[in-house]
């Protein structure tokens, strides 16, 4: 099983490609394109899978890292979306990627805002979020149950919070990925063990029954790759590629702040929204310091950018948010960065925070296959159920789903230093024999020998791939920049 995916097999397999016919092809390897892939593969059909630029370039890296375990939905009376969050939540986090998905703990504070009958809602949400766990099989061992803190305690673990007022929190677990866009280089790469193709930087003009017009980024070069059937995963952009997809995107914006603007944080939070009941934003605490904060949803129309543009009255609503429950402000200059992304949320009357999560699986009439909508947490579901459409739709050959005990790469638990082992899961001794070779900081936390690494095997083909997706350096754009000559040069080693 080989996982590496580099330039040299990308050429290789750009090569054979041409004079196949593959099983599948898959268009777009963000989360739920690169599941497909390797729901295919992994099911003994031959696959093709390609994306206009890099892994984990659209949406799936612009998250909020968090693996739901469904209780928004709930909330909403859409108790099977609920139960299936909860169900894949359970499977990330005990077979298929315990690596890259841990249990994080997140403080809703009891302001003078909240009021006892809100909390006891609230409460009583978590308590059925805990049941929905229970439902799931997954052990509390793993995700604690919710409590109710005093607010010594929960300064203890959120420092920041004003004191003044505080009645105490209310203490709840979820699943936090290490980095939305290293799931889906884990999938992808997995799939690739798996035998399927994986080739970025080649975008699909046209989609037909049986195969795709391809375009080659690098050399401008078009062909053809043939299939016996086409998945159209492009996210935001599927509507592009068949026209009878009609998509609503929804702009969701995160601020980037330093651990300095928040210190000592080691938990989580909901922070209450003013004037809505029942929506919170979020504090995300990550493991190299940095501190997220979301996050907002606005319906945006127009054409689809490459990458949306974070509007300046984003920043401001969250940070005004952010400040309602700290007791000392996180000003502008603090925002070190700050990125949105665009739900690909079918088109459907009603607000766009309250449209379905859930995901769909369409056959056009030219009989290409469309999967959208859903979220990260559930993207294995979303590739099984397209998957089967598929065998389905032209009696292809292959075995039943099997991806629920497909371990992604890096899952087995091996040794190596502890912040690798953070990042990389059971491939942490082999980057570890590359960052003793290159230890040189390239900031964040990270080395030259993680770029070479990600050159290596995780298919990084320039900067903008190492620094932006395999890494997340460039969140911060001056930590971008401070880093991009070791870039270049992980690139030449
Ligand atoms: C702000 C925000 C926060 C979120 N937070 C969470 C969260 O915490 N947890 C969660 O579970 N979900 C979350 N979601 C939802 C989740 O991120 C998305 O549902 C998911 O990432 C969509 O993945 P995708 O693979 O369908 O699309 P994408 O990741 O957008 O992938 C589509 C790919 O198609 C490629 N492509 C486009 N056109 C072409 C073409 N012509 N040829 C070839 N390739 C093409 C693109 O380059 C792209 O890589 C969040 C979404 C947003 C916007």
């Amino acid at each position: 099983m080989n996982t590496s995916l580099n330039a040299a097999r990308r050429l290789a397999e750009l090569e054979r490609v041409r004079h196949e016919t593959v099983d599948v092809l898959v268009v777009g390897l963000g989360a739920t394109g690169a599941g497909v892939a390797l729901d295919a593969a992994s099911r003994g059909l031959t696959v093709a899978a390609i994306d206009a630029h890099d892994l984990a370039f659209g949406t799936s890296r612009w998250s909020s890292k968090m693996i739901h375990g469904g209780l928004r939905y709930l909330a909403k009376g859409q108790v099977g979306v609920a139960h299936e969050s909860a169900v894949e939540r359970g499977i990330l986090l005990t077979r298929t990627a315990p690596h890259l998905v841990r249990a994080a703990p997140y403080l809703l504070p009891l302001t003078p805002a909240v009021t006892r009958g809100q909390a006891a809602l609230v409460m009583t949400g978590y308590r059925m979020g805990d049941g929905l766990r229970a439902a799931a099989r997954t052990p509390r061992r793993l995700l604690p149950g919710p409590s109710r803190l005093p607010a010594g305690k929960a300064r203890e673990l959120a420092p920041p919070l004003r004191g003044d007022g505080l009645r105490g929190a209310l203490l709840s677990w979820d699943g936090r990925l290490v980095d939305d866009a290293r799931l889906v280089v884990a999938i992808a790469r997995t799939a690739a063990g798996h035998g399927a193709r994986i080739l970025t930087r080649c975008r699909a003009l046209e989609l037909h029954r049986d195969g795709a017009q391809v375009r080659d980024e690098l050399t401008g070069e078009s062909f053809t790759i043939r299939a016996s059937v086409v998945v159209n995963a492009a996210g935001v952009w599927a509507g592009q590629l068949s026209r009878e997809i009609r998509l609503r995107p929804s702009r969701g914006t995160h601020l980037v702040l330093r651990g300095q603007a928040l210190p000592g944080l080691r938990a989580g939070l909901h922070v209450p929204i003013p004037g809505e009941s029942n929506r919170f934003a979020l504090v995300l605490p990550q493991h190299d310091g940095r501190v997220y904060v979301g996050l907002t949803d606005e319906p945006v129309d127009g054409p689809v950018p490459d990458v949306p543009e974070v509007p300046e009255e984003d920043v401001s609503a969250l940070l005004a948010v952010l400040n309602t429950v700290l007791e000392a402000a996180v000003d502008r200059s603090q925002v070190a960065g700050a990125y949105a992304g665009l739900r690909p949320l079918l088109e459907a009357e009603g607000r766009t925070a309250d449209l379905s999560r859930r995901h769909a699986v369409l056959t056009s009439p030219d009989e290409v296959i469309t999967v959208t909508g859903g979220k990260l947490t559930t993207y294995r579901r979303m590739a099984q159920d397209a998957v089967d459409a598929a065998v389905r739709l032209r009696g292809l050959h292959a075995g039943p789903c099997v991806t629920h005990r497909v371990p992604l790469v890096g899952a087995d638990q091996r040794g190596g230093p502890p912040e690798l082992v953070e990042r990389y899961g059971g491939e942490a001794a082999g980057v570890h024999e590359l960052v003793k070779l290159h230890p040189e900081p390239v900031g964040a936390g990270r080395s030259l020998g993680e770029l070479v690494w990600a050159v290596r095997h995780e298919g990084a083909l320039d900067e903008a791939d190492l620094l932006d997706r395999r890494t997340r350096i460039g969140l911060i754009p001056e930590d971008r920049d401070a880093a991009l000559a070791a870039a270049r040069l992980a690139l030449t080693l």
